[in-house]
């Protein structure tokens, strides 16, 4: 059997500066790179034309392309993690296996079972730090525990980063590549699924918006944001070099980069928030969870423009603006009383970006069941979020043609009575 190493891309579908891979490379000879498209998550997704899927496809070729230079190539999988490693351990006599890691429950469970399964062979599993600056449980406070509010955390992650200090990962053993004919790649039809209509944002951040970053980012008429939250869940492009630029360019974007990291901590040090709240008192609320209130909110049909128009831009692009998605959400779970968990799961479906830590840090947020939560009696109005950052209706008649006739559906709900009914709700609840 041949002897290999394997690295093993998962959200980190990249070359450039990628920890592990420049790792793998450095320390081993014929490293076999090796991608999984996972049936744990694969056979979950109901839409088949998921454009992140087809997304993540694209990017494996590419990989497998460029390996190609090399005279090399990735073997990619479609199937379940253990059972392919089992797979591979009768095909090749494995030194090791090197990856990134990865911090989201289900995550590691999977990578548990796989290290079991290859430390029966005495094989080690050995993961990098890659996705984050810094990962859960390098910031802390005076008592060693984790912060459970983001200033004091975003104070000692600042404190701490040293932008001169970050090591690029360049890789520059190809050599250790493991020589190969072109292996080949399953096609998306062949895992059942098929291309969406969908356009991915670029990858390429734009300097002048990130420079602008604090002036524009509130404002969702405006091209004001990065848009590359797809690429940093996919690990398409490095959290290191864009938190150098940010550093430099501006403040308040950086300041963004670390509610990622502090998102990404509270989900691995509080598992249990994927379906509890937070703060556990908040799961006494007795949502109304009316069907057919979601249905309006999912289509963006309930009468309130500001939360039609970010439906129908999260329907039709895969992306809603974050000024909006606070708004949406705290319409979902506030005006109409629907459990939090369920916009979680539409978002989920939905969002390009969609990525665990920071949609569940998201949506406890504007339901007042997180971190730093917005209080319960803060019921944003959407009449006025309206009026300040979509002034001209610019964004809402681009999402909704319609607006001015009789074709626009009334209110669902009454902005007055809602905002005093979610009050009296969650009072009685937290009084109990
Ligand atoms: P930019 O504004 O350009 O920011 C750059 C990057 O910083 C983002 O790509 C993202 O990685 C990070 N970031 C920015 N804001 C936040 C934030 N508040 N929390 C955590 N990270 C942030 N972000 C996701 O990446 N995935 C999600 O599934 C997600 N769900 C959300 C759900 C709700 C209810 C809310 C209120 C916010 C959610 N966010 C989520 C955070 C934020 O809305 C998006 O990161 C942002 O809108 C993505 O657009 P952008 O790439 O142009 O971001």
């Amino acid at each position: 059997m041949q002897k290999v190493s394997i690295f093993w891309f998962r959200r980190d579908l990249r070359f450039d500066d990628n920890h592990g891979f420049y790792q793998a490379l450095k320390q081993n000879e014929n490293v076999l790179p090796l991608f999984i498209f996972d049936r744990n998550i694969l056979d979950k997704l109901e839409n088949k034309q998921d454009a992140r899927v087809e997304f993540i496809h694209e990017q494996v070729c590419k990989l497998h392309q460029k390996l190609g230079d090399h005279s090399s190539s990735i073997l990619v999988r479609y199937g379940d993690p253990e059972a392919v490693f089992k797979e591979l351990l009768d095909t090749y006599k494995i030194l090791s296996v090197f990856t990134n890691r990865d911090y989201e429950p289900y995550a590691k469970s999977r990578d548990e079972k796989v290290a079991r399964v290859l430390n029966q062979q005495d094989i080690p599993l050995r993961l990098f730090k890659d996705q984050l600056i810094f990962e859960p449980g390098e910031i802390l406070n005076g008592s060693g525990e984790f912060y459970k509010v983001f200033t004091p955390f975003s104070r000692v992650w600042l404190s701490k980063f040293d932008p001169s200090n970050l090591e690029d990962f360049k890789p520059m053993h190809w050599k250790n590549l493991m020589q190969s004919s072109p292996f080949e790649i399953p096609s998306l039809k062949e895992m059942g699924f098929a291309k969406s209509d969908i356009t991915i944002p670029s990858k390429t951040a734009d300097e002048e918006i990130i420079a602008h970053y604090s002036e524009t980012r509130d404002f969702p008429a405006k091209n004001g944001t990065s848009r590359l939250g797809i690429h940093l869940r996919f690990g398409t492009i490095s959290i290191r070099k864009l938190a150098i630029k940010a550093a430099a360019l501006n403040t308040t974007f950086l300041n963004e980069l670390i509610w990622r990291e502090f998102y990404m901590m509270i989900l691995a040090f509080n598992p249990q928030v994927v379906d509890h709240a937070f703060k556990p008192a908040y799961d006494r609320i007795p949502w109304r969870n009316n069907e057919e209130e979601f249905a309006a909110w999912c289509k963006g049909k309930t009468g309130y423009p500001i939360v039609d128009a970010g439906m129908r831009e999260l329907n039709a692009t895969g992306y809603m603006h974050n000024r909006v998605r606070m708004v949406v959400a705290s319409f979902l779970t506030k005006h109409l009383l629907i459990d939090w968990r369920w916009g979680e799961a539409y978002f989920a479906e939905k969002l390009l970006d969609y990525e665990l830590a920071s949609n569940n840090g998201g949506w406890q947020w504007a339901a007042g069941t997180g971190t730093d939560a917005q209080p319960y009696f803060r019921v944003f109005n959407p009449a006025s979020q309206q009026e300040k950052f979509d002034k001209n209706w610019k964004y809402i008649k681009k999402w909704i043609p319609e607006i001015n006739s009789d074709k626009y559906p009334k209110p669902v709900v009454d902005h007055k009575f809602a905002r005093q009914r979610a009050i009296d709700t969650y009072k009685t609840a937290l009084n109990q």
